[in-house]
């Protein structure tokens, strides 16, 4: 085995994330007596998928990923743990539940575990690097709606002792089994073409700082090089959203995907992007340029709304995926009525809850600020009258811990995300001056347009054809298990199923 990353870390956009992996009837799930099944899971998915999921896409995802990830745990000492009360996005849909579909990887001690010249190679995001927690223990500190009241002493002797949380962590974890088993690994490599011989995928070119060369590959090839989160142009084709930031790698740029696009292979422009909104700290950099950080759980918190430039409300916005989409909408005539989005909050939502790596109760000189809305809003261009007015409605209402107009904290996945010290609703109450305001934008979390598959992970051809040899798995490969619909975990879970099916065909063949 050989593994070929064109970036200068390991980890891809797994190692940026939030490191949720959705596996319906996972071992881990049975073995703490979840009651679940691959049917409920199948119905959940069919009814919100748009009808563009393949059946057996989804029948394959569904029945092998709870061993891919078993298998993982067993063979390769990759750790995943059952996240305690976590519900699916729409827990009330038929087959939907309220816990027991999500995993993920305790906190990994990269110490222990990788030797010291990869440590610093292993890809960590700027809104994890300062929370190396696990989500076990998130949920066990009172969910993510406590994080004000986290250990965040302990967390910052996890930083400098250099523990690494959330995806990076499975991605360390990873990154281990294949430095044991004495797995090269060729950073700063990229894939640029494919070897093909007698209409099979034999190897591949490979380009680096010392120019190209060929690697023959006697089993096949796996793209498991992500979607096109940082390609501009082709998000532009592919969606109608406005611009977005990649949120993860940014060699994640539809290389992979077009080495096999040349030799034939089909494309399936399932449907745009999985986004988040994200906001910007001045001077905040990563290694690639501006740093963007996600605004996803954070809207859950009581005492916060996101508005557009009229000032008014425009979705759930305890429901990340519904802010990011309705943000990304296009009104047919020129115009996108919701982007960009502002998030007005007020003092005590800033004293009691961070900030990406602001503190509680830190209120930082480049954030705006005012004592009134009318104030407040000329300050960031949104209508004074507009906002006034949206937040009188808004404050009626979640006084009473309603939102008639959108719901929010409705859900079990909202109120798992709220504040448990607020009630009676967790996730609303009033907002009260002063009162802040940020800018919103879009970043791509991944892509889910991607090269057309068999359920083995075979790459097809223009007329849907395997060609033997050439695999994709994750971004690189459309999302036929989702269709339209995207829970959380889903792009995790099924990056390392179908890269583990594949792995299994190839052996087999
Ligand atoms: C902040 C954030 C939170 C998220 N949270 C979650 C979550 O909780 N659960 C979930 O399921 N998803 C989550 N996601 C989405 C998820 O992380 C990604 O969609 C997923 O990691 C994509 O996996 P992948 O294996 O397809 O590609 P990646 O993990 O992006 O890996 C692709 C790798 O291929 C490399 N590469 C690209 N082109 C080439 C080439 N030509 N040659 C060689 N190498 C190449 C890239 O450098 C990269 O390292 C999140 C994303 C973000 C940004």
């Amino acid at each position: 085995v050989l593994v070929v990353e064109k970036g200068t870390a390991v980890g891809g956009t797994y190692a940026y994330g939030t490191g949720l992996a959705w596996v319906p009837s996972s071992r881990n799930a049975r073995d703490a007596g979840v009651a679940d099944s691959t049917e409920a899971a199948a119905t959940y998915v069919r009814t919100a998928s748009g009808g563009r999921h393949d059946e057996s896409h989804l029948a394959a995802f569904l029945e092998r990923a709870p061993e891919a990830f078993a298998y993982l745990e067993e063979r390769a000492e990759v750790p995943f743990e059952l996240i305690p009360d976590y519900p699916d996005f729409a827990a009330a849909r038929p087959g939907g539940t309220s816990g027991g579909r999500y995993l993920s990887s305790p906190i990994l001690a990269m110490r222990e575990r990788l030797p010291a010249a990869w440590r610093p190679l292993l890809a960590n995001s700027a809104q994890y690097r300062d929370v190396p927690a696990a989500w076990k223990e998130i949920q066990a500190w009172g969910g993510f709606g406590s994080l004000g009241t986290w250990d965040w002493d302990l967390l910052g002797r996890r930083v400098r002792d250099e523990y690494r949380g959330f995806g990076s962590a499975t991605a360390g974890y990873l990154l281990a089994a294949a430095l044991d088993r004495g797995i090269p690994i060729l950073v700063g490599t990229e894939v640029s073409g494919l070897l093909r011989d007698a209409g099979r995928v034999t190897g591949a070119r490979l380009r680096d700082g010392a120019g190209e060369r060929v690697v023959h590959a006697r089993r096949g090839v796996l793209l498991a090089t992500g979607g096109y989160d940082a390609n501009t142009e082709l998000k532009r084709r592919l969606g109608s959203e406005p611009d977005t930031v990649p949120l993860g790698a940014h060699t994640v740029d539809g290389s992979g995907i077009t080495v096999a696009c040349e030799l034939g292979a089909a494309f399936g422009a399932m449907s745009g992007q999985m986004m988040s909104p994200v906001y910007r700290i001045p001077g905040e950099q990563d290694a690639d340029g501006a740093a963007y950080r996600p605004f996803v759980r954070e809207g859950a918190l009581p005492g916060a709304i996101i508005v557009n430039r009229t000032g008014r409300r425009f979705c759930d916005e305890a429901f990340g995926a519904a802010v990011s989409t309705r943000m990304a909408r296009y009104d047919g005539a020129g115009g996108y009525p919701n982007f960009p989005a502002f998030v007005v909050f007020d003092a005590a939502w800033k004293a009691k809850y961070p900030l990406g790596a602001v503190a509680p109760g830190v209120v930082p000189d480049w954030l705006p600020r005012a004592d009134t809305l009318e104030e407040l809003a000329e300050r960031v261009g949104v209508d004074p009258a507009g906002l006034v007015a949206g937040v009188e409605r808004f404050n009626a209402a979640a006084a009473r811990g309603e939102d008639p107009d959108f719901g929010r904290g409705a859900t079990e996945y909202d109120r798992n995300l709220g504040d448990p010290d607020i009630g009676p609703n967790p996730c609303l109450r009033p907002l009260e001056p002063p009162y802040y305001a940020l800018e919103l934008r879009l970043g791509t979390a991944g892509t889910n347009s991607g090269l057309m598959t068999t359920a083995d992970a075979e790459v097809v051809d223009v007329r849907g054809r395997p060609m033997p040899g050439l695999y994709a798995a994750g971004n690189s490969a459309a999302n036929l298990v989702g269709g339209l619909f995207y829970n959380s975990g889903m792009a995790n879970a099924k990056g390392i199923t179908f890269a583990y099916l594949a792995a299994r065909h190839a052996l087999a063949g």
